[in-house]
C-alpha cells in the first residue's frame, strides 16, 4: 500500500518534487490507528508536514482504512525503519538522479559547491541607466548604497516596481560599482535561485555550508522576492539569513514587484523587516522617459533612428522598458541587415506583430461598458449580485471576453466583477462557449462585440 501511495503522490506532485522531498520518507512503526513516517532531518520533517501532511493522511486512510493519523518524525539512529522506496528508474542525468538509495553517502549538489559570488550582466550599469522622474528616487538610493553600503537608513534597500522597469538593472549596477571599488564580496541571486540552492543544500545535507556561504558576504542581493510567496520554508531560511547579515552590519538589497506591505503572502515579520530600511519604488515610465531611453539606446547602436519613429514607439509601447528595447533592437537589426534607413513606414512593417499586440490592449472596464450597452443593462450590474438571466448572461459574456481579450487571470477577472471568485469566471467562460455553439444568433452577438472591442 505504501508503494501505491508513493506512486499516487508522485503523479500528483510531479517527478521533481517527489524526488526532492518524498523519497526521503521511510516507514516507521504502526501504533493503533496511527502510522509514523520518518524523515532524516527536522527541516525535511517540517517541510513534508507543511506541504504534504494532510494529503499523506488522506491517502493512508484511503489505502488502509484503519489508519486515521499520520505522524511525521525525525528518524533517530536505531529506529526500526523500512528502507525508503525508489520508484523511479535510474536516470542518466546525475544532477537529478534519485536520492533515495543511500542516506549515508550524501552527495553535494553542484549548485551548492559552486561559488556564491555575483554573476553580473555587464550591460547593466549606472552609466546605461536612463534617469527620469519615475525612477530618480530609486536610482539615487541605488547610487547611495553602492557608494556607502550598510549606512543607517539604507539597510535593507528595497526596490519595487512593475515588470521591466529596471529593478534588476539597478541591482546589477550596484553590484558592478561595489566590485569595482574593490574590497567587498557581493552575492546576487533571484529568489528562485535562492530557493533552488537551498533545496539542493538540503538534499545533499549541506545546509550548514550554504548558510555559511550566504552569511559570509558583505552584500546580499535577492531579486524578485515575490517568488517566495507561499514558499514558507524558504522564506523562513531567508528571514534568518537576513537577520544574521543585518545584525552583522552587512548590506541587503531586495527587489520585488510590490511594496513590502503589499506583499501579502510573505510572513508578517519578514515584511516588517523588509520595510525597515529604505523602500524605493520605480513608477511606470512616462512618455518623456521612454523617449530618453530610446534616444540613449539608439545612440549607442550607431544607427540613425528619426525622432518621429522614436515618438511613435514611445506612444505605442507603454507597458515596460524591456518591450520597448526589444522593439528598437529589432528595428536596428533590420536596418543593419538590409542597410536601409529606418523610416516610420518600415517601422510599422517590421514591428507589425508587436504593434498589433499593443493595439489590442482592451481593459475589463471597456468590455463591461460595451457589453452593458449592447444588452441595455446598467453598468453596475456587471458587479451586482443580481442573478436574473437578463443581467447574468451579459455579465457572463463580459467575463468571457475579458478572458479572451485581456491577459488577466481568472481571479483578477473575478475581482472586477463584484469580487466573484475564479470558478465563477471559469463557469462563465464554458457556459458562453457552449451557448455560442448552440445558438448562432448569440454567437454573432458575441463576435460582433469582440470585433468592436478589438478595433
Ligand atoms: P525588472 O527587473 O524591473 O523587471 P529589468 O531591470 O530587467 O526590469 O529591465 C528590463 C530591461 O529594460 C533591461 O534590459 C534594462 O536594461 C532596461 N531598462 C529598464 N529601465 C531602464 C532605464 N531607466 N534605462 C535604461 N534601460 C532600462
Ligand atoms: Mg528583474
Amino acid at each position: 500500500s505504501w508503494i501505491r501511495i508513493c506512486s499516487r503522490l508522485k503523479g500528483e506532485v510531479g517527478e521533481v518534487e517527489y524526488r526532492t522531498w518524498l523519497t526521503k520518507i521511510a516507514l516507521g512503526p504502526v501504533d493503533g490507528d496511527e502510522i509514523t513516517l520518518l524523515l532524516p532531518t527536522r527541516f525535511l520533517r517540517d517541510w513534508v508536514r507543511s506541504q504534504y501532511g494532510d494529503r499523506l493522511s488522506e491517502l493512508w486512510n484511503q489505502e488502509v482504512s484503519a489508519i486515521r493519523r499520520v505522524e511525521l518524525q525525525v528518524a533517530r539512529p536505531g529506529d526500526p525503519v523500512a528502507p525508503p522506496l525508489a520508484l523511479e528508474e535510474k536516470t542518466t542525468d546525475a544532477s537529478t538522479a534519485p536520492q533515495a538509495d543511500s542516506e549515508d553517502a550524501p552527495r553535494v549538489a553542484p549548485e551548492v559547491k559552486s561559488d556564491i559570488a555575483a554573476v553580473l550582466d555587464s550591460r547593466f550599469t549606472f552609466d546605461t541607466f536612463v534617469v527620469g522622474k519615475p525612477n530618480e528616487f530609486a536610482y539615487a538610493c541605488a547610487r547611495r548604497v553602492a557608494e556607502k553600503p550598510s549606512s543607517v537608513g539604507f539597510n535593507p534597500l528595497f526596490l519595487y516596481g512593475g515588470v521591466g522597469l529596471g529593478k534588476t538593472h539597478l541591482m546589477h549596477a550596484i553590484g558592478a560599482e561595489l566590485l569595482q571599488s574593490g574590497t567587498v564580496s557581493v552575492a546576487y541571486m533571484s529568489a528562485e535561485k535562492f530557493m533552488y540552492r537551498f533545496i539542493a543544500a538540503i538534499r545533499s545535507q549541506s545546509t550548514m555550508e550554504f548558510k555559511e556561504q550566504l552569511r559570509s558576504v558583505d552584500v546580499l542581493m535577492i531579486d524578485d522576492l515575490q517568488f517566495l510567496i507561499g514558499k514558507d520554508n524558504t522564506q523562513e531560511e531567508f528571514f534568518h539569513t537576513f537577520n544574521a547579515l543585518v545584525d552583522a552590519g552587512r548590506q541587503i538589497i531586495v527587489s520585488a514587484d510590490k511594496s513590502p506591505s503589499d506583499l501579502s503572502g510573505l510572513e508578517d515579520r519578514l515584511r516588517t523587516r523588509l520595510g525597515c530600511g529604505m523602500v524605493a519604488d520605480i513608477h511606470a515610465t512616462t512618455f518623456e522617459l521612454r523617449i530618453s531611453i530610446l534616444e540613449s539606446k539608439a545612440a549607442a547602436s550607431g544607427v540613425v533612428v528619426p525622432s518621429k519613429v522614436l515618438e511613435f514607439l514611445a506612444h505605442k509601447i507603454t507597458s515596460n522598458v524591456r518591450e520597448l528595447e526589444g522593439a528598437l533592437n529589432r528595428l536596428i537589426a533590420h536596418a543593419n541587415l538590409f542597410g536601409r534607413p529606418v523610416t516610420l513606414e518600415a517601422t510599422q512593417d517590421v514591428l507589425h506583430d508587436i504593434l498589433k499586440a499593443h493595439d489590442r490592449r482592451v481593459t475589463i472596464e471597456e468590455i463591461q461598458k460595451k457589453v452593458a450597452e449592447h444588452w441595455n443593462i446598467r453598468l453596475t450590474d456587471m458587479s451586482s449580485a443580481r442573478r436574473a438571466r437578463a443581467v447574468a448572461r451579459p455579465r457572463q459574456v463580459a467575463m468571457f471576453l475579458a478572458k479572451q481579450l485581456t491577459s488577466r487571470s481568472l481571479p483578477e477577472i473575478g475581482r472586477k466583477f463584484g469580487n466573484r471568485d475564479h470558478t465563477t469566471v471559469m463557469h462563465a467562460v464554458s457556459r458562453v462557449t457552449e451557448l455560442m455553439e448552440r445558438d448562432t444568433a448569440f454567437a454573432e452577438d458575441v463576435e460582433l462585440l469582440r470585433r468592436m472591442l478589438e478595433s
